[in-house]
C-alpha cells in the first residue's frame, strides 16, 4: 500500500506540471468527510486539514463560499484562477470540534451538508465503524457565523438512485425543510447522498427551489457546467502530503483517471 502511494505521488507529480498549462479558469469543489485522528480512508488528520489550510492561504489561492461560486456561474462570469470552495458532507461530530475553528483562524467560508436523520447520533464511515454527528445546538452554533452554511445532504443517507424517486423527493423536502425551519435560513445547495445523482434527481432538487447540487465526480467546474451536477474532488488520506493535495486543486485526479482506465477515451 505504501509503495503504491509512492509511485501514485510520484505520477501526481508529472500530472501537477502538466496542469498548469491546461484552462486555469476553473473552480476546485473540495469534499471532505470526518477530520479526525483515526485511519479510515475517507477520514482527513485535523493537523493534516491545517496544513491544507496554511497551503491554501499561503499560495494565494481564493477561498469562496459555494454561494458565491454558484453566483459566479448563473450569471456566466468567468472563475478565476486559483478558485476553491471548500465543503464537509455527512455532519461528523469533528466538523464542528476540528474544522470549525480551523476555519475561523483562517476566514475560510465553507459549506456543510447534513443529513437530518442523523443529526445528534452517530454515522457509519467508510470502514462500518460508528463515529459521532453534531447536535443541532452545535450545528446551530455553527451556522451563526457568517464563514458558515448548513445545507441538505438527505434525511436517512441513502443511495437516492437505489431508491424510488418518490421517496427520493420525499427526502429533499423533508431535509430542506427541517434545516430551514431549525436555522431559520433558506437552503440553496444539495448534496446527493453516496453521490447517487442522476438528470431526474437533478431536476428534482431544481423544482424544489433549489440553487445548486453537488456530485461526487470528479473534476474541475467551470462556467457553463450543470449548476445541479457540479463536481467535487475528494480530500482523503492519501492527500497527506502537497503533491496529493495539489492535484485535487488541478486537472490532474482527471488525467490520473483517464490514464488508469483507458476504456474512457
Ligand atoms: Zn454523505
Amino acid at each position: 500500500m505504501a509503495f503504491k502511494d509512492t509511485v501514485k505521488t510520484a505520477i501526481f507529480f508529472c500530472l501537477n506540471a502538466i496542469s498548469t498549462f491546461l484552462p486555469r479558469h476553473r473552480s476546485a469543489v473540495l469534499l471532505y468527510h470526518s477530520i479526525d485522528d483515526n485511519d479510515v480512508y475517507l477520514t482527513v488528520k485535523p493537523e493534516i486539514f491545517e496544513k491544507q489550510a496554511q497551503y491554501l492561504k499561503e499560495n494565494d489561492y481564493r477561498v469562496i463560499s459555494l454561494k458565491e461560486l454558484a453566483g459566479i456561474i448563473r450569471t456566466k462570469k468567468e472563475i478565476q484562477p486559483k478558485t476553491v470552495v471548500l465543503t464537509f458532507d455527512d455532519g461528523f461530530l469533528s466538523h464542528y470540534e476540528k474544522v470549525f475553528p480551523i476555519l475561523k483562524k483562517y476566514n475560510f467560508p465553507a459549506t456543510f451538508f447534513v443529513s437530518t436523520g442523523l443529526v445528534g447520533g452517530s454515522m457509519n464511515n467508510s470502514q462500518g465503524l460508528p463515529q459521532s454527528t453534531m447536535t443541532w445546538e452545535q450545528i446551530k452554533e455553527m451556522s451563526q457565523s457568517p464563514l458558515i452554511d448548513i445545507e441538505p445532504h438527505g434525511v436517512s443517507h441513502k443511495d437516492f438512485s437505489k431508491i424510488p424517486l418518490l421517496e427520493a423527493e420525499r427526502e429533499i423536502i423533508e431535509s430542506k425543510n427541517e434545516i430551514e425551519q431549525r436555522l431559520n435560513k433558506k437552503c440553496f445547495s444539495f448534496a446527493f447522498p453516496r453521490g447517487g445523482c442522476n438528470q431526474d434527481l437533478a431536476g428534482l432538487v431544481k423544482r424544489r427551489g433549489f440553487e445548486t447540487a453537488v456530485t461526487i465526480k470528479k473534476g474541475l467546474v467551470k462556467t457553463g457546467d450543470d449548476i445541479f451536477m457540479l463536481k467535487r474532488n475528494t480530500v482523503d488520506s492519501s492527500c497527506d502530503n502537497n503533491i496529493q493535495f495539489l492535484a485535487r486543486l488541478n486537472w490532474s485526479v482527471v488525467l490520473f483517471d483517464r490514464l488508469t482506465s483507458p476504456l474512457k477515451f
